[in-house]
């Protein structure tokens, strides 16, 4: 009906400010951003505060398994749990390039950093690289999308210059954690540019952490102050997951 009213009524050449934009989730008429309505903001699965974010694991606030484990970042921040419908958004905005998606997750991410006060005190906002071929083929890089919009709401800025993925490393899905350490030694390399910094990586989701451990080496060797990581989604251990 709303688009209906839409279509008949706005002339034909619109604003080039104003662009009526769709609900990522239903569809639905949502002429805001985050481009998300109200209902479907409110059934996304929102990462429970209990998960320990540099596990994965549902430790109710506190987790036991981690706590003797060094922790090389600053902090870390996750949005939602990796879970439908968020996961299956995530795979369109990569692989579809449904790039308004993304966009829309970035300025959630931003929200997110300013409500629990973490934007104050970083640097700069450096999107997770990959490699030259994926993104020739891809066309995109998606945490790059997520860092631009992150950046326009927490007003810190971001890069895409500072870092660089040497190599395409192989598929790390099937790997132990120390293989995955090793699969990835010297995959990235930064800039000087990082000197004294406290530098926020940027992605899509959070996993297993090696890919962030890699990065935090090569930004602390390049002089990096801390290195913190925020992600859109983080994905929880399958058998102690929460049910929504
Ligand atoms: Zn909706
Ligand atoms: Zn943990």
């Amino acid at each position: 009906m709303l688009n209906q009213f839409f279509r008949t009524r706005l002339p034909a050449r619109l604003p080039e400010s104003f662009t009526p934009s769709c609900c990522i989730v239903c569809k639905r008429l949502c002429a805001k951003e985050p481009a998300l309505c109200e209902g479907c903001l409110a059934i996304l699965p929102w990462l429970n505060p209990s998960v320990c974010l540099q596990c994965g694991a549902v430790a109710g606030g506190h987790c036991l398994r981690c706590e003797n484990r060094a922790e090389p970042l600053k902090h870390r921040l996750a949005v939602f749990e990796y879970a439908f419908p968020v996961d299956a958004l995530l795979k369109k905005f990569k692989y579809k390039e449904k790039r308004a998606i993304g966009r829309c997750m970035g300025q959630i991410l931003g929200h997110a950093a300013l409500a629990s006060g973490l934007s104050h005190e970083v640097d700069y906002l450096l999107p997770v690289p990959i490699a030259l071929p994926r993104l020739k083929s891809r066309g995109f890089n998606q945490a790059a999308d997520i860092a631009e919009a992150c950046s326009e709401i927490v007003k810190v800025p971001w890069t895409n210059h500072w870092l660089h993925r040497q190599a395409d490393t192989p598929m790390l899905a099937g790997l132990t954690p120390a293989e995955r350490r090793f699969a990835l030694l010297g995959a990235f390399a930064a800039t000087n540019d990082v000197a004294g910094k406290h530098i926020v990586l940027i992605d899509d989701v959070m996993t297993s952490g090696a890919t962030t451990l890699e990065l935090n080496r090569e930004l602390i060797d390049r002089g990096a102050m801390a290195v913190s990581v925020w992600t859109v989604a983080r994905t929880v251990e399958p058998t102690k997951r929460f049910s929504h």
